[in-house]
């Protein structure tokens, strides 16, 4: 605490995102990063680049970035947003819809920054308890509220709900805007951003930090009717007018344009989580059915505390959440076969693995 602080500034609570080791030879599974390299498009953009541009301002439309999106989407370019992470896309959705009477409305597990960014604009909010297994039900929203928002598939839970019930919800609450954080929807969800074209409440956010592989580069962007889409554009425009630097916008633009590598490196994701999944059922290891690049998984009987800090022993990162209703459980990204390899051997050493 300062003396200097703002009154506002003294009752935040910061956000703390999962550790970026400052030292070598880690084996990062705790930020859901993609351990594939970004697009070789994205890279030759990069390596092309003409430093003398940047003298000059980038452009604050972004044009280039979110024609490339909406092409991506066969949508419009103006039912396109675009920002500095999703992130940031998620911060100006808060401050353009939620500030309302009736509390926004969250699951009661879900990306850890949404209570953040209540706290941070003074929003009211309520999280609904999820059902047995974390399986999210619909109904449980119905209730007054001023905007809901979740992420699908749900973070750290990793799973996935169906359209038909996006849709509900859509339709259950026409005065409250809907946000879906997409951020994972690429590792084998359906996206809501065709639900967007017929339900004016519906806003998808997605970002290219996970299936695209720039996290470094921060890049997110959001997918609805206009006249959120204009809300947004209200909001950037009231707090910083060039959230994207032009190595940004391009690169992001080339990366895509690649379906082909995208498809590639998902699937590999996919086929990789399948096996980790088997993988760690032989070591007692319950995983809830996932649809993200991450496992959300318990072990029957070890501590997920415990196994946490016995994997940092050995250099593997994984993310631990030591909040009640979810702290027996890790959440391991999925990286290269070689690493999840890696992962499992490490597990196996555990000297109380086979004594129990
Ligand atoms: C990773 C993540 C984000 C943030 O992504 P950035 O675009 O890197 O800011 C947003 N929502 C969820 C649920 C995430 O897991």
């Amino acid at each position: 605490m300062s003396k200097y602080w703002s009154d506002a500034i003294k009752r935040l609570t910061p956000y703390v995102p999962g550790e970026q080791p400052k030292e070598s030879g880690i084996t990062k599974l705790n930020t859901n990063e993609n351990p594939y390299p970004p697009s070789p498009l994205a890279e030759a953009v990069i390596k092309d680049f003409d430093t003398n541009r940047l003298r000059l301002y980038s452009d604050p439309d972004c044009t280039l970035l979110k024609d490339a999106i909406a092409d991506h989407f066969s949508v419009e370019r103006k039912h396109v947003f675009v920002g500095n992470g999703s992130d940031e896309v998620l911060a100006h959705t808060f401050a353009a819809f939620f500030q309302q009477d009736k509390p926004l409305l969250m699951p009661e597990f879900t990306y850890s920054f949404y209570p953040v960014y209540c706290n941070l604009y003074d929003i009211n909010y309520e999280q609904i308890p999820l059902r047995d297994e974390f399986v999210l039900n619909v109904d449980d929203f119905d209730q007054p509220n001023g905007g809901i928002i979740f992420a699908n598939p749900n973070a750290p839970t990793s799973r996935a709900i169906e359209l038909g019930e996006i849709e509900s919800l859509a339709k259950r609450n026409t005065e409250s805007v809907i946000v879906v954080d997409e951020a994972y929807v690429d590792f084998g969800a359906s996206s809501a951003v065709e639900l967007t074209q017929s339900y004016n409440n519906i806003l998808v956010i997605q970002t290219f930090s996970k299936s695209r592989s720039l996290a470094g580069m921060r890049v997110g962007f959001a997918i609805g009717h206009e006249d959120l889409i204009d809300g947004l554009e209200r909001v950037k425009n009231s707090f910083n007018s060039y959230p994207l630097d032009m190595l940004a916008i391009e690169a992001s633009a080339a990366a895509i344009k690649d379906q082909t590598y995208f498809e590639e490196t998902t699937q590999k994701i996919i086929a990789t989580r399948t096996w980790t999944i088997e993988r760690l059922a032989e070591l007692g290891f319950v995983s809830l059915p996932s649809k993200t690049n991450f496992l959300f998984t318990r072990h029957r009987i070890l501590e997920a505390a415990e196994l946490m800090g016995y994997l940092r022993t050995k250099k593997i990162l994984v993310r631990y959440f030591s909040k009640p209703g979810i702290d027996n459980y890790l959440r391991i990204s999925i990286g290269t076969q070689e690493e999840m390899q890696l992962l499992v051997d490490t597990l196996e050493q555990h000297p109380d693995l086979f004594k129990l």
